[in-house]
């Protein structure tokens, strides 16, 4: 069974033609939250992976987007992104977005947006972070996403905390082989990247194999960024998209 796991799509339709299109015939579509906000297509993007039957979890930008009040905590930029996409999403859209759950758990592997400490804020960006979470997990290996960078944080057995932390950071094509390491995994964003590279990211898990691999895909980054400057969305969210930070 092979499934694609797909983050911070961020309303980018185009990207996540494209990886789909890169991850060929897939069996099952994980999502680890933030599928709307900053991009331009939040009704194409939700009803795209609705028809898929893609199982996931809610990010931050998809809880403001319901109307919490958290956009309150938004900078600027993803402030403004974020008030044109409750102007402008469609009532199933919205309602897709407000039934999505803050953690789940999917044939053995958790799923979260941020972290599983605190699944929808929470950044792992450092190996002492990851440690703490991987400890809370509930399962042997999860997904997160929130970062939009592709990384592996893998925890040797018996050897708790950072100094048993093995981290990798995958190039496109890199498969890991998983053994029986606890772990947390991030298939790096579809619709913003943020490690350099501006091509859409994600991953292919294998569940028979017990393999992960990373891909890249790349997509019509201009014509995104003329339907963003098209809707009026913030300057600064176009520009990065070429940028891929
Ligand atoms: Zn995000």
């Amino acid at each position: 069974m092979r499934v694609a796991v797909l983050s911070d799509i961020h309303a980018n339709l185009r990207a996540l033609e494209a990886i789909l299109a890169q991850a060929g015939a897939v069996d099952a579509l994980w999502h680890l939250g933030d599928v709307v906000g900053y991009g331009p297509d939040p009704d194409a993007v939700v009803a795209r992976l609705d028809a898929l039957g893609a199982v996931g979890v809610r990010g931050n930008h998809d809880l403001a987007a319901t109307g919490d009040e958290v956009i309150r905590d938004f900078n600027a930029d993803a402030r403004a992104a974020m008030e044109w996409t409750r102007r402008t999403i469609a009532p199933a859209t919205l309602a897709w977005l407000a039934a999505l759950p803050e953690r789940r758990t999917v044939d053995g592997f958790s799923l979260v947006h941020g972290s599983p400490r605190d699944p929808t804020w929470e950044y792992i960006l450092t190996e002492e972070v990851a440690a703490a979470n991987i400890a809370l997990l509930s399962t042997q290996l999860g997904f997160f996403g929130h970062t939009h960078l592709p990384i592996a944080y893998l925890q040797a057995a018996g050897s708790p905390g950072a100094s048993g932390m093995a981290t990798l950071e995958p190039g496109p094509g890199s498969s890991l082989v998983l053994d029986d390491r606890r772990g947390l995994l991030n298939p790096g964003s579809v619709g913003q990247p943020r490690d350099g590279d501006p091509r859409a990211s994600a991953v292919i898990l294998d569940l028979a194999a017990r393999t992960v691999t990373w891909l890249r895909a790349e997509y019509d980054i201009a014509a995104t960024q003329r339907a963003m400057q098209a809707a009026r969305l913030p300057a600064r969210g176009i520009s990065r998209l070429s940028a891929g930070f």
